[in-house]
């Protein structure tokens, strides 16, 4: 009996320390310090803009569904959104068109193959496969509803500007070194015109895909865009639901299956809290109802994410003991 009942005090009473007194700004400071001199990865160079970024560049945010913003390194550092604008163009086409359409014609396949397909072992489907991989990323802008291709840059444009509670800027460099260097997703979007899994107008979609990936933010911005998932699709900041509160968790899903590439599964085994990374080096985790984080930093490992964005996260992660498998 004894031996039953300390462990279960012992046990609630560190549940209760950390639900009550978590010191943020201190865990934040150790993953800071902790990789800051972690060397390891390489700046991404396949589009020539991004290789000029300084490697040594790091900066952590986090912040808690009750506003308050815990921040170490360098926080005003501007990075382009990349690959993490997807999710909130996923957001919109959710918002737009539903659960069931989106599943319909993006779909939410990690491999979208078999499980005893030979091919998958080798090489990632060509079709859209979900909304956050190339071709799921530009299927889906082609998929969202507006009056021509100004009208529709504002409605993605303003939709980051809402979940940032900012103004962000398009980094024109990096927009006309991804336009001058973006044969491959040409290449993807032919091929999902051929399968019919394409919406719009191959230019004006892949110039305006372009557009969201190279738009610029601070880790303190990206960290407020964040939150709106943590915090059932409302702005802490401005008060707007931006996403129906039904849609966060087939948002978030995404995020867990396939937000950080080919590594995706073993993230989730590892740390166990939904992430989304950007080649730039950017990289959003989110618990719901808690906090979300943007780390960044620019040296990518083979996998294409941040190394120090990622162990930053893994740190916090368990230092706050937080992973959305575990009940406590
Ligand atoms: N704009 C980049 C591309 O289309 C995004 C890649 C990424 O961040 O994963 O290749």
């Amino acid at each position: 009996m004894r031996k039953l009942y300390l462990p279960l005090v012992l046990s609630f009473g560190i549940t209760a320390v950390y639900a009550d007194n978590v010191n943020y700004q201190k865990i934040v400071d150790q993953a800071y310090s902790k990789y800051k001199n972690d060397n390891r990865g390489k700046v991404a160079d396949y589009i020539p803009e991004l290789a000029k970024y300084n490697k040594n560049l790091y900066a952590i945010t986090l912040i808690t569904v009750d506003g308050k913003v815990y921040s170490a390194g360098n926080v005003k550092a501007k990075f382009p959104l990349e690959s993490i604008s997807k999710i909130f163009a996923l957001s919109l086409a959710l918002q737009q068109h539903g659960a069931d359409e989106v599943l319909e014609k993006i779909g939410s396949e990690a491999t979208g193959l078999p499980f005893n397909s030979i091919t998958a072992i080798e090489q990632q489907p060509t079709k859209t496969g979900n909304g956050l991989v190339n071709a799921g990323a530009i299927a889906t802008i082609s998929l969202i509803n507006a009056e021509g291709m100004d009208d529709k840059w504002n409605l993605i444009s303003n939709n980051l500007n809402d979940y940032a509670n900012a103004k962000l800027s398009l980094n024109q460099d990096v927009y006309k070194s991804e336009m001058d260097s973006n044969q491959h997703n040409q290449a993807i979007t032919q091929l999902l015109i051929s399968h019919k899994s394409f919406y719009g107008d191959m230019n004006e979609t892949l110039d305006i895909y372009t557009r969201e990936c190279s738009v610029d933010v601070s880790t303190i911005e990206l960290a407020q865009m964040a939150s709106v998932l943590a915090n059932n699709g409302k702005s802490i900041f401005n008060g707007k639901q931006l996403l129906n509160a039904k849609l966060i968790p087939k948002l978030l899903s995404q995020m867990a299956t396939a937000g950080m590439y080919d590594y995706s599964g073993t993230w989730m085994y590892n740390v166990g809290i939904p992430a989304k990374s950007g080649v730039s080096g950017g990289i959003i985790a989110v618990v719901p109802g808690k906090y979300a984080i943007a780390a960044y930093s620019p040296p990518l490992d083979s996998y294409g994410n941040s190394v120090r964005a990622q162990e930053a996260i893994k740190y916090i992660a368990k230092a706050t003991d937080e992973n959305i498998f575990n009940t406590k």
